[in-house]
């Protein structure tokens, strides 16, 4: 099941190329669109055939008719993996001539909630003379509160998939400020649910700058797959229903400019394009 969230805070689920208000079945709260996904994703096992039953009746619209607004609107973190593809490390040794270390060495960070936009939002850039990178990623969110959870187990907390957008400025700063401006971390285009997804390490992942793909890769190169990584977070902190958890970027990552669009695609989730854009001031 594909399970949008609308512009408006609104519910719903996509199908072929119409989404369906599916609130009034599950009772979501578009004032509080975090809390109401919390509240569907614990319920969802019986919910599951509750809305298959009803959506067939349930008002819709083409989906080139709404805005999406972030599938995950606004959650308690965001952990993100440094250098998770073997490819990606030896491109940031040659570019930046020091050791990118992984999850092995470095952990992980977190990057701000409040960068979260949109599936059709514009990223602002707060500088002119900075590099500032795309990375595409395969990001998930976490169904159920996890600590201490091992690999063998980590796919029964994991709800579902979705594309994240790291939007990096290079530098020397810590990864959480080059990565926790506002907008740098666009999401969508929905949640695809855990059973929909399948395997999650065989899917390829590609994005493009004004239609010249950048990246593209497949997420079995991984070097902590999504569970592997999911118990190393799980670790060290108490993950909350809600909570993201983006697992890094492949190969071919580079600078993004003002006026640009950046696609991203991942098989069996879909695709989303943004907007480049310098930050009103800069
Ligand atoms: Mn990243």
């Amino acid at each position: 099941m594909k399970i949008a969230v609308l512009g408006d805070g609104r519910v719903g689920i996509v199908r072929e190329d119409r989404v369906y208000d599916v609130g009034g079945v599950v009772g979501w709260n578009a004032e509080d669109p975090q809390a109401s996904l919390v509240r569907l994703m614990s319920g969802f096992d019986q919910l599951k055939t509750v809305i298959e039953d009803r959506l067939p009746a349930c008002p819709s619209l083409p989906l080139s008719a709404v805005q999406l607004g972030p599938p995950v609107p606004s959650p308690s973190k965001i952990v993100a993996a440094p250098v998770n593809y073997k490819l990606h490390q030896d491109e940031m040794n040659q570019q930046f001539q020091n050791a990118a270390y992984t999850v092995e060495n470095l952990g992980f960070f977190l990057k701000s909630p409040s960068s979260i936009v949109g599936p059709s939002s514009t990223v602002l850039l707060p500088f002119r003379d900075r590099r500032t990178d795309h990375e595409a990623e395969l990001a998930f969110v976490v169904g159920r509160r996890a600590k201490d959870v091992p690999a063998e187990r980590a796919a029964e907390y994991i709800f579902g998939y979705f594309a994240l957008m790291d939007i990096t400025v290079r530098g020397h700063e810590d990864r959480p400020w080059r990565k926790s401006f506002d907008t740098f971390t666009p999401i969508g285009p929905w949640i695809v649910t855990a059973d929909e997804m399948g395997d999650p390490h065989d899917a390829d992942i590609r994005l493009w700058v004004n239609g010249d793909l950048r990246q593209s890769s497949n997420t079995r190169w991984m070097i902590f797959n999504c569970f592997k990584f999911f118990e190393a977070v799980s670790r060290v902190m108490t993950l909350l229903p809600g909570d993201v958890v983006t697992t890094g970027t492949p190969e071919g990552v580079g600078s993004i400019q003002a006026g640009d669009t950046v696609r991203i695609h991942i098989d069996r989730i879909g695709s989303f394009e943004v907007n480049v854009d310098y930050k009103p001031g800069v």
